[in-house]
């Protein structure tokens, strides 16, 4: 069984629906996950942030004319009227559900139970416009089977057992048609998997269900060599491995969630990234297969924090990193980067909800600087070679660029380099040009 996942773009409008039902109707049985129609969830971002702000006017004229957009894909979409009907009827009362938190008290658990109505919305409609073209589909709730700890973390194990229960009922069929992004938390409130969450919903299922392939489809022919919003003439890469993948994903490249690959690596399950446009294309393949060496791609990751903690006392000392890791392990902040020197470390985060008071503390340790608005530019290939090295090409490209921070071998795939965020478009440009136009 595979599982195929179609993002916002894809399922964009009721023309794109019907190009996605030819990719999927190959009678092969399948998991399709798909994701909201494209700029629906920031739509609802928007609809919540009003009732934030207790503005549930703006919230209603809002909700309104996203209601009328998809009234406008109903009747585009589906031609029989009881199929139209019960189309209106579905979307109709998520978006009674929506307008229902208006001039209530208004929390995180709210907004997650809006943003959930995307995904629920598209799904619908999808397998509804199967109904009605006579393919036999079932659609699945992710909200039985996608489970989440309390710190938001997937729990495999729960969703591989919920998720098989699920599909016994229907030994028969096909395709099955379910939402990404969305699950459920252990207080069982609709929870989510971060914007962008539907690709690792895929590999999610695909792990649950130990597929043979999960195929990504996307606006784009695959993970390509540089970020294409910034950088010109970049050119898809046909084979990563997972290690490398997962580097790209989670230092920036948008077209993969940052934890993507993960589920898919465990299980050794093949991902294929393909582009819904060009379906002759061939696209990225992710698998546990190590191909070509050097350099393959640049990403970028905005939005982090620089930590320096200096301290006289580091000379010689053992104990000093494990006391500062504590710190950031006691509030539950990932560390990205890290260099060290004699007398100090620096080091980057990316969630910085605890940052005063981790710097409170760190402060018993030493002196503490914070650089705000930094960046890792990360470059990414199979960087174990005997005869050459890569840091010299590196750092050569980036020779009129103020570099923070530069973290070599922490893995054979991975070269990071931290620059003020103004610093990210020359850096992405400068590495194009010298290490990928020879
Ligand atoms: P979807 O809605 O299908 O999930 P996304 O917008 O999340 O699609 O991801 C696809 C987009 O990612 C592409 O249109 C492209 O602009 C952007 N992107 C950023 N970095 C890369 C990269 N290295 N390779 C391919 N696409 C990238
Ligand atoms: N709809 C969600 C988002 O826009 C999830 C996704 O598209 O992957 O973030
Ligand atoms: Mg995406």
């Amino acid at each position: 069984m595979k599982v195929l996942k179609f993002g916002g773009t894809s399922v964009g409008s009721p023309e794109r629906i019907k190009n996605v039902s030819t990719l999927i109707n190959d009678g092969n049985k399948q998991i399709v996950v798909l994701s909201a129609m494209s700029g629906t969830t920031n739509s609802l971002v928007e609809i919540s942030d009003y009732y934030y702000k207790g503005n549930s006017d703006a919230a209603a004229q809002l909700i309104l004319s996203l209601e009328q957009k998809y009234n406008g894909v109903i009747e585009e979409l589906l031609k029989t009227d009881t199929i139209r009907n019960k189309a209106h009827e579905i979307v109709g009362n998520e978006f009674n559900a929506i307008r229902s938190f208006a001039n209530k008290q208004f929390n995180l658990a709210c907004e997650k139970s809006i943003l959930a109505r995307g995904e629920i919305i598209s799904t619908n409609l999808v397998q509804l416009y199967h109904e009605e073209v006579g393919i036999p589909s079932v659609l699945l709730n992710a909200l039985d089977f996608m489970r989440v700890d309390a710190d938001g973390e997937p729990i495999l194990a729960e969703i591989e057992s919920r998720i098989q229960k699920v599909l016994s009922q229907y030994p028969h069929t096909t395709l099955f048609i379910t939402q990404g992004f969305i699950c459920v938390n252990p207080n069982e409130e609709i929870d989510n998997l971060k914007r962008g969450g539907s690709d690792y919903s895929a590999t999610l299922i695909g792990a649950a269900i130990q597929a043979s392939e999960v195929e990504i489809w996307t606006d784009i022919d695959g993970v390509h060599n540089n970020d294409p919003r910034i950088v010109k003439n970049t050119y898809p890469i046909a084979e990563l491995s997972f290690d490398e993948a997962a580097e790209l994903a989670y230092f920036g490249a948008k077209i993969l969630h940052p934890s993507t690959v993960l589920p898919a690596k465990v299980k050794n399950i093949p991902v294929l990234l393909k582009n819904t446009m060009e379906p002759k294309a061939k696209g990225t393949t992710i698998s546990n297969k190590s191909v070509g060496k050097g350099i393959k791609a640049v990403a970028a990751k905005d939005g982090l924090t620089a930590v320096k903690i200096k301290s006289g006392r580091m000379l010689l000392a053992y104990g000093f990193l494990r006391k500062v890791f504590e710190i950031f392990e006691n509030y539950k902040t990932p560390i990205d980067m890290i260099t060290t020197s004699e007398v100090a470390i620096s080091l980057t985060i990316d969630k910085t909800d605890y940052l005063a008071q981790i710097t409170e503390e760190l402060k018993a340790l030493g002196s503490v600087d914070i650089d705000k608005d930094q960046t890792i530019v990360c470059i990414v290939g199979n960087l174990i070679n005997e005869e050459q090295g890569y840091a010299a090409d590196v750092l050569q490209a980036l020779r009129t660029i103020p570099v923070r921070m530069i973290s070599y071998g922490g893995s054979k795939h991975n070269i990071s380099i931290l620059v003020e965020s103004k610093y990210k478009e020359q850096a992405l440009i400068a590495l194009n040009d010298n290490l990928f136009k020879k």
